[in-house]
């Protein structure tokens, strides 16, 4: 799709993509080509290196480090790492926990994570998910309960992912069971190496260790980790999983998806002709890029509100859906596509020098797409509700 960029978007835009074909690894790009997960020291080291270039924190406004660019120039940015293959990495601290802090957190709180979290000298886990409140979160039991200048936490964080790998958690817990039960909810920051917390491994279909539960006996927790006042949780954490849905759609690495699964098409060959030429996968991948194209043009109107100032609302809940079913799409694509080679345990032989061995364990990991973040129903009702009320903004 073709939109009008101004003369200035422009240059930046060549400016960003000379800067991403001269900078990312050969490794990180087949690892995202690939579909391969990504180890901490790689996300890391990554990281750093697009601080270094003033390209990390491009959400967060410019007194703490963002760059000042336009919405537009973000989706550029954005557009243009994605299709150099570049990682988006995955920091809870820099997607998340930053816009909270800036908005909810105390000065002390600021100076204190926010430049640990640039540098990526902390990394985040983010523990809201328990065994009894996934979707229904208000019904979290995790207990925070005063002592002194304390909370002694009890209870247990489920689907808590690289917890193993955190030096922190921004947890919710409760601090109170009179009322409405999202009222007695507060926002904790936790140091993961506190007496009293055990994290144990849950490894998914994949094959991979990504997810864990996380076990609190009474760990102690000084006051002033609380952001916002004790109870305003609930509010902190809406404002957050905004975020976290919009983030997730994943217009930019999907566009750059699709083009690797065209190429590789075009290379791989079934019943004697590049297997784009098949008819049936024509069409699946047509149907994938028009899916894909509507995405977009919702992700320009959110960008749209945004720049006008307008923070998203449900219509993050409209691109988590759009967006996480066209990545299971083109996941069902690659496995389509390789027939064969999906299996890990298959000979790889020349072709693509192995392009295909992890079609399989991202295909079945991609259906966890459509449950983080808020399962599609839950989204869906959202949507429904805000139908109800009179309809998109
Ligand atoms: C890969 C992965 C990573 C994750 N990472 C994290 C993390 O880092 N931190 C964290 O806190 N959590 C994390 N989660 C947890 C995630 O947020 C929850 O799994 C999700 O909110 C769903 O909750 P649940 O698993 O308890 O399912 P449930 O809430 O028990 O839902 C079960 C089913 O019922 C449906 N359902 C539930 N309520 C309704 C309703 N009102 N109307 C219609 N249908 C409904 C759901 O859609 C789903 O199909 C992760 C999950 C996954 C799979």
């Amino acid at each position: 799709m073709d939109i009008d960029f101004s003369p200035q978007d422009l240059e930046f835009q060549r400016e960003v993509r000379a800067w991403f074909q001269a900078n990312t690894p050969e490794s990180l790009k087949r690892k995202v080509i690939t579909g391969q997960m990504l180890q901490k020291d790689e996300i890391v080291q990554w990281q750093r290196k697009l601080d270094d270039r003033g390209w990390l924190v491009t959400g967060w406004p410019k007194e703490y480090g963002g760059p000042g660019w336009t919405p537009t120039q973000r989706y550029i940015f954005d557009l243009e790492r994605a299709a150099a293959n570049a990682p988006v990495g995955l920091s809870m601290g820099v997607i998340m926990l930053g816009p909270v802090l800036i908005a909810f957190g105390t000065p002390e709180q600021k100076a204190q994570y926010l430049p640990r979290i640039r540098r990526c000298e902390d990394w985040w886990c983010q523990g809201y998910s328990e065994p009894g409140a996934g979707s229904d979160l208000a019904s979290l039991k995790t207990a925070a309960v005063s002592d002194g200048d304390d909370y002694v936490i009890n209870g247990s964080k489920i689907w808590t992912t690289y917890a193993h790998w955190a030096t922190h958690m921004f947890c919710l817990v409760r601090t109170a069971n009179t009322g409405k039960k999202q009222e007695g909810i507060s926002f904790l920051l936790i140091e993961m190496d506190r007496p009293g917390i055990e994290i144990r491994p849950i490894v998914s279909i994949d094959g991979e260790h990504h997810l864990n539960q996380v076990f609190f006996t009474d760990v102690r927790v000084p006051k002033r980790n609380l952001v916002g006042r004790e109870g305003q949780g609930w509010d902190i954490a809406k404002y957050l999983l905004t975020h976290e849905r919009t983030s997730i759609a994943g217009v930019a690495d999907s566009k750059a998806h699709l083009a690797n699964l065209r190429a590789a098409a075009s290379e791989r060959r079934s019943g004697g002709r590049p297997a784009i030429e098949d008819p049936a996968l024509r069409l699946k991948i047509a149907r994938a890029e028009i899916d894909l194209m509507a995405l977009e043009y919702t992700n320009f109107r959110v960008l749209a509100a945004t720049a006008a100032g307008k923070a998203p609302g449900p219509e993050s809940s409209l691109l988590k859906t759009m967006g996480t079913a066209v990545q299971q799409t083109l996941s069902e694509l690659d496995v389509e596509l390789a027939a064969e080679l999906a299996w890990p345990w298959h000979e790889q032989g020349e072709f693509g020098q192995g392009r295909f061995a992890h079609a399989m364990p991202r295909y079945c990991f991609s259906r966890a797409a459509t449950i983080y973040g808020g399962s599609d129903e839950v989204q869906k009702n959202v949507l429904a509700k805000m139908l109800l009320a009179g309809g998109a903004h």
